[in-house]
């Protein structure tokens, strides 16, 4: 009897949790107004990336035990208080994303692939046990987020405004138990160009000491507990060959540089032109860029387009033998990386970098084409959202 009860509930629970009524919708948003807005920069401020935000903020809260999700909030950007057993801060139970809006050349707000982001915020909840949410009512709360805040997206080229959507737990335990109260919320924060003086091509060290991901692990997700423990190894890579980022190796296989995925173009062993990045086989963040990479050279038809795992040793041969035209990380901040060295067993191994440009001409062709979609400058493109004019 008891066992029955005890089933019926949690298949009960588990309609609720799935149950799309459940989710916070954009209809019932509320919009507080802030007491005190904050002065603008000025139009020729040198922006550099992060350190200002804007006025508001989106808050969304979730009580298990209380109806689920609230109405989605727009609200003053402020500190708020967290007890010191608030289980984020003990257990990292938090998750975000890294997006952008632009001010497109038709003087038109956009957005680049929201619906990737919060697909992929969808995978980090589930991962740490925090609730799903409806990906297209937060694309338009997000939407009224960023119309509210559209003076402080900077009308300048290669300027946007970076959108960090972040869940946190709001329990408050120190035993280690599933999330009742969580808050989703969202900060906005105007960028300059991320290579404000051309490209700065980086130099990666390789770790034969430590994974950052492993098969069956959780380095696929965007979840906050992979993040700071792998700055020890971009430390070490600093301290012993003055590298800048992390090559990431599982065992001898290729996985990511730094926080991006990593592509290389090159002549592979059968002479053919080839782009390969390593598959979304777990141990792969699956890039929003990353993707858009992949599907802007394969529409280019110019030369294979490969997602397939391959070794270290593979690329050290490749380069002694010069068949590497080009390498590069990919990601929101940055789009393009490009990559001018890497060292492996304290060899250094050069990749060809156009001296004046600091950046191969894929990485250049692959920067212009997307930030062409991300301005307007490519009219209509599908992975351009438009939110209102400025
Ligand atoms: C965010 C991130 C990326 C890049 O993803 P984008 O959606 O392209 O910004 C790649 N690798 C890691 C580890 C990341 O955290």
């Amino acid at each position: 009897m008891q066992i029955i009860e005890c089933l019926q509930l949690q298949v009960l629970a588990f309609k609720q949790y799935n149950s799309p009524s459940k989710h916070f919708q954009k209809k019932d948003l509320v919009i507080h107004k802030a007491q005190h807005l904050k002065e603008k920069p000025q139009k020729d401020f040198a922006y550099t990336f992060g350190g200002i935000s804007t006025d508001y903020m989106l808050d969304i809260d979730y009580d298990a035990d209380n109806g689920g999700w609230k109405n989605p909030v727009i609200k003053a950007n402020e500190p708020f208080m967290l007890d010191p057993a608030n289980a984020t801060l003990q257990y990292s139970i938090e998750c975000f994303e890294g997006m952008k809006a632009y001010i497109t050349v038709d003087k038109k707000v956009a957005l680049f692939r929201p619906d990737m982001n919060f697909k992929r915020m969808n995978t980090s909840h589930k991962q740490l046990g925090l609730p799903a949410f409806d990906g297209d009512q937060m694309t338009e709360c997000l939407k009224e987020l960023v119309k509210i805040e559209k003076d402080w997206i900077p009308d300048r080229p290669m300027h946007s405004l970076y959108i960090r959507p972040t869940s946190i737990c709001m329990d408050n335990k120190l035993g280690l138990s599933s999330v009742k109260k969580c808050k989703t919320f969202v900060v906005l924060c105007p960028v300059g160009p991320y290579y404000p003086r051309g490209f700065q091509p980086v130099k990666l060290y390789c770790d034969t000491q430590i994974v950052r991901a492993w098969p069956q692990g959780f380095g696929d997700k965007k979840i906050g507990g992979n993040y700071a423990p792998a700055l020890k190894t971009q430390r070490k890579g600093h301290e012993l060959h003055g590298a800048d980022q992390a090559l990431w190796l599982l065992h001898d296989y290729v996985t990511e540089v730094g926080t991006m995925n990593f592509f290389v173009f090159w002549k592979n062993e059968q002479g053919e032109d080839e782009l390969i990045t390593p598959p979304l086989d777990g141990t792969i963040l699956p890039g929003v860029t990353r993707d858009s990479i992949l599907t802007i050279c394969r529409n280019k038809n110019q030369f294979k387009v490969s997602e397939k795992p391959f070794k270290i040793q593979e690329l050290m041969k490749a380069c002694t033998e010069k068949r590497v035209y080009e390498a590069f990380g990919a990601g929101t901040a940055a789009i393009v990386s490009p990559v001018k060295q890497f060292v492996y067993d304290n060899v250094n191994y050069e990749i060809p970098i156009d001296a004046q440009s600091g950046a191969g001409k894929l990485t250049h062709e692959i920067l212009q084409t997307i930030t062409d979609i991300q301005y307007g400058r490519t009219k209509g493109h599908q992975w351009n959202i438009e939110v209102c004019n400025i």
